[in-house]
């Protein structure tokens, strides 16, 4: 044990920064939750921390809470090193002890003889790779239970584990020691005496606890186990003895969650129907974690006062009617006025003191003249207290304040309320402003809103009142205003589900994840994931159809959307993450393969029109998503020559920097003050057209094409499409939590194997640009990484690999050679301007077109070039389209549009009247151009 608390010391004094201890206490560690330096433990059992300032802050955790990793290797600590004592030293129960005392806090000896340690293995746990651990097992009815102890993470939701086919139904487990046997008068004076309280708890580990505090206590081991036939036999049993043990009042102790304060309530009533005397005990549940008795336990928080408010709590929750429990509250706390809610309705408490005076008086009255039964004083005043109270309904639902969340980049904030109604259970939850939270009028209106037929009836002065008792100390939940993976908490939020360090959490049933030291969730609303985590609900089988239908290209769109989920870590690591360009003509299969791969996300749809919105829009489509791709799409829009002049072409020079996750542009997103909120880049791009894009050499070089056409098309990959059009999200979308359960192996082999194809890339033929080479090695890192999700032979590897070294080569040609549009602007230029000039002395060989003065330059005016292609009847591009390519000119290298000081006019408009400069014609020479190098042309005769 003495290495485990030295583990934990030493993780407290770095995580908390305590001061060296002095005497039996570490002190002055910073307090997490209020960030005073007030937090203590002893120095020798630092098992629990707790912050000094009581009333302030009161945070408390036990080294379990923080450190979980240090309470999960049982036996590789304790049982692995038995094994090097020769084997009659050796203990077989060295974890399961070790266990029992470190991570519940039991005394061996309390304990010994009521476990065994054995040993559980699952085939299918950890990812399949099967996986055992040493179990603390107890024998119950004619079944046993027992908990796994080594890293129980890895066999899912399951901790424990019956025996298969046994049944507990209707028993409980027990103490050994507990009896309910007369042992006479002889009886020894240190004998055990039959309790006259018996606790009934849920966990084996809960009744352990209460036994080390002097509480006779049973385990039903499950909240739904109403321990019928333990009941008729402890009856019985008394029966026999004929009441010299008296019957014990059972105390219903459940877990404080739901189903533990809803059996509590079923079980209290069946049991008072069967004779026993009932009461009820609860942990009051504040905070996120649930704590239980052994939680209890370890936090010394099973002494008689506490055991007396969880009695309290316990009777608030089974009490009659709305004023019994008014009456506890008023009993306890001694206040005149208070909310209360019964029977999820809201009441307000008032005792009217003028008529409690004179209640009692008349009662004293009666009672000394001997019209009434005397009374003691307790019962005198609660006499009084019932027929001088006001208890007026406030409201028909019960709306609880749950936590406070706040979008960081707007400064918005809003309280998140549950609101539960008393018949059908039916519970609504939504948002509070502060302002609606400060006068009757707003609440009422906005509960109304939110909650159908939600109604408050209260005034503002009893709202103020709930509403200091509900938000005091309220949890702050953090939120982030995207849906996918958050950089900061390193935690992928995909709407009902996150994943965080390859582990699957649900949302809890506030709506926000739990996640160790984390409360977060997503304000995006507007991108609905639905993803399955059933695992055994997850079909393998599309992978064979997704080849069929569109071979080495298909698997390798699906290596992109597999890599765009580590997006973020990989710019990270590498700079940049390249974008994916589908390109296919309509019928070519590229929807149905892009709304197939969205499945595998659990997402259905396929992508939007960036030309058909607003800058604004495009922003807020750029930035609510984090490692998930963005597909950019043309909707029915005429993209051929001639198409509809209203739409104005998106301009992909604007997507440059998201290769890099930066900001795509400022925003003007308004924060609190005047600053505007620039979001980086956090996903990733798709573009999916009928033709391919056409864009300066800078986007160019950043995308990663593939070209989908019907060729090849076959009537097996026909149905195979069809097939994947066909197949239900919720069998496919287990793909995403199997890829980011791999999170870690992903990043951590990423690196070198990009690193490796690089080089290989830039050493095949045709490739030398770095960062192709570099764009097209992340791609193809990600298609071999995917192998550990998806089952694809090494001879369809092989043809990936090959697909993905020609897009690069293909990459590297298209950057090297000029669209096809300018490669006919030049043939036709070169034409024209090369038509000798028809002068009164003959043709004369000088340029037609080209005004630039500068031999290094060629200075073109579109229009020139069009009229005079008219002329001569040649065939040119629509100049619009023209427009829109001229600039990634690279064979003459596009420099400007500009005015340039014509040579032409000089020659053509002048050669009659040397010498005469006039400003007129100084006009008459500036000519608007496009200017472009030109590095090989002939130098001019003068
Ligand atoms: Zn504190």
């Amino acid at each position: 044990m003495a290495d485990l608390l030295d583990d934990i010391a030493q993780r407290l004094k770095n995580d908390y920064d305590f001061k060296p201890p002095k005497g039996k206490h570490m002190r002055k560690g910073k307090c997490p939750q209020c960030n005073e330096k007030s937090l203590w433990t002893f120095a020798d059992s630092p098992w629990v921390v707790r912050c000094e300032r009581l009333n302030n802050c009161g945070w408390e955790a036990h080294a379990k809470e923080l450190y979980p990793d240090l309470f999960e290797s049982w036996t590789d600590r304790y049982q692995v090193p038995e094994m090097a004592k020769p084997p009659e030293e050796r203990n077989p129960n060295a974890a399961a002890e070790a266990y029992l005392t470190q991570a519940r806090g039991f005394d061996l000896a309390k304990v010994k003889g009521l476990f065994t340690q054995e040993a559980y293995f699952d085939q299918e746990a950890d990812h399949g790779r099967g996986a055992g651990s040493a179990t603390v097992r107890f024998a119950v009815g004619d079944t046993w239970w027992e908990r796994l102890i080594d890293r129980p993470w890895r066999f899912g939701k399951k901790k424990a584990n019956f025996k298969y086919g046994g049944s507990y139904q209707g028993r409980w487990w027990a103490m050994p020691g507990l009896s309910f046997v007369d042992l006479g008068p002889d009886a020894p004076a240190d004998a055990q005496k039959p309790p006259a309280y018996l606790w009934l708890v849920e966990g084996i580990f809960d009744a352990i606890s209460m036994d080390h505090h002097g509480e006779a206590a049973v385990a039903l081991l499950s909240c739904n186990n109403y321990p019928e036939q333990a009941l008729a036999e402890l009856k019985a049993l008394l029966e026999r003895q004929g009441g010299t043990v008296p019957m014990p009042t059972l105390v219903w102790a459940l877990d404080g969650d739901k189903a533990g304060r809803a059996f509590t309530l079923k079980h209290v009533e069946r049991a008072r129907a069967a004779g026993w005397k009932c009461e009820a005990a609860q942990i009051p549940q504040k905070g996120r974690a649930k704590l239980d008795w052994n939680d209890m336990h370890q936090r010394g928080r099973l002494e008689r006062e506490h055991l007396d408010e969880y009695l309290y709590q316990g009777a608030l929750l089974i009490a009659r009617s709305a004023l019994d429990k008014a009456l506890l509250i008023y009993n306890r706390e001694s206040k005149t006025e208070f909310d209360l809610s019964f029977n999820n309705r809201l009441y307000w408490f008032k005792l009217d003191l003028e008529r409690y005076a004179k209640a009692r008086d008349a009662i004293e009255e009666a009672i000394s003249d001997g019209k009434a039964e005397p009374l003691s004083d307790e019962e005198l005043r609660e006499k009084a207290v019932r027929e001088a109270n006001v208890l007026q309904p406030i409201a028909n639902c019960l709306p609880q304040a749950l936590y406070y969340q706040r979008n960081e980049v707007t400064q918005e904030a809003w309280y998140y309320f549950r609101v539960s109604f008393p018949h059908d259970g039916g519970v609504v939850k939504g948002k509070f402003t502060a302002g609606q939270l400060t006068t009757a009028s707003e609440f009422k209106k906005q509960l109304l809103h939110m909650a159908a037929g939600a109604i408050y009836s209260g005034s503002s002065p009893q709202l103020e009142r709930m509403m200091q008792r509900q938000l005091d100390n309220i949890k702050i939940v953090q939120t982030v205003d995207f849906i996918g993976y958050s950089a900061a908490h390193k935690t992928y939020l995909l709407g009902k589900v996150a994943v965080r360090d390859g582990q699957v959490h649900d949302a809890n049933s506030e709506d926000y994840f739990d996640l160790e030291k984390l409360s977060i969730k997503s304000l995006q609303s507007s991108i609905a994931l639905d993803i399955n985590t059933r695992t055994d609900a997850y079909e393998r089988g599309w992978i064979n159809h997704l080849w069929s239908a569109f071979g080495a290209k298909g698997y390798i769109a699906l290596a992109y959307w597999f890599g765009s989920l580590f997006a973020e870590q990989i710019r990270e690591e590498q700079k940049s993450w390249p974008f994916m360009e589908i390109v296919g003509e309509p019928g070519s299969g590229k929807s149905t393969l892009i709304q197939f791969l969205w499945k595998l996300f659990g997402r259905d749809y396929e992508g939007f029109d960036p030309s058909k919105s607003t800058s604004a829009g495009r922003l807020r489509t750029f930035t609510q998503v984090s490692n998930l791709p963005i597909v950019l799409i043309e909707s029915d829009r005429e993209t051929k020559t001639g198409g509809q002049a209203h739409v104005k072409a998106f301009d992909w020079d604007e997507l440059k920097d998201a290769y890099n996750g930066n900001s795509i542009r400022t925003t003007g997103v308004k924060t609190g003050g005047n600053e505007t909120y620039d979001p980086p880049f956090r996903a990733s791009i798709v573009i999916s057209q009928n033709n391919q894009v056409q864009a300066s050499q800078p986007i160019m070089e950043r995308i990663c094409h593939m070209t989908f056409d019907t060729r090849g098309f076959t009537p097996a990959s026909y149905e195979s499409a069809k097939a994947l059009e066909k197949v239900a999200i919720e069998g496919v979308s287990g793909f995403i939590l199997e890829a980011l359960k791999r999170e870690s192996e992903v990043m951590t082999e990423m690196v070198p194997l990009t690193e490796q194809h690089t080089k290989a890339l830039l050493a095949t033929d045709g490739i030398h640009k770095p960062r192709i080479a570099k764009n097209h090695a992340q791609l193809l890192a990600m298609a071999q990484l995917m192998r550990r999700v998806v089952r694809i032979s090494d001879q369809q590897m092989a043809q990936v690999q090959q697909q993905v070294v020609t897009m690069a080569q293909e990459r590297q040609q298209s950057i090297n050679s000029d669209h096809p549009l300018v490669q006919e602007f030049w043939e036709a230029f070169d034409y024209l301007n090369g038509i000798p000039m028809a002068t009164p002395s003959g043709p004369r060989d000088t340029p037609r077109l080209d005004h630039s003065r500068d031999p290094q330059q060629i200075a073109v005016n579109l229009n020139e070039f069009v009229e005079m292609a008219a002329q001569h009847r040649q065939q040119i591009p629509v100049l619009a389209e023209l427009k829109k390519v001229l600039r990634t000119s690279k064979a003459r290298r596009f420099v400007d549009v500009k005015t340039v000081n014509s040579a032409i006019r000089t020659r053509s408009n002048q050669p009659t009247k040397p010498g005469n400069d006039g400003p007129a014609s100084e006009q008459g020479r500036a000519v608007h151009c496009w200017v472009f190098e030109s590095p090989s042309k002939p130098a001019r005769k003068p």
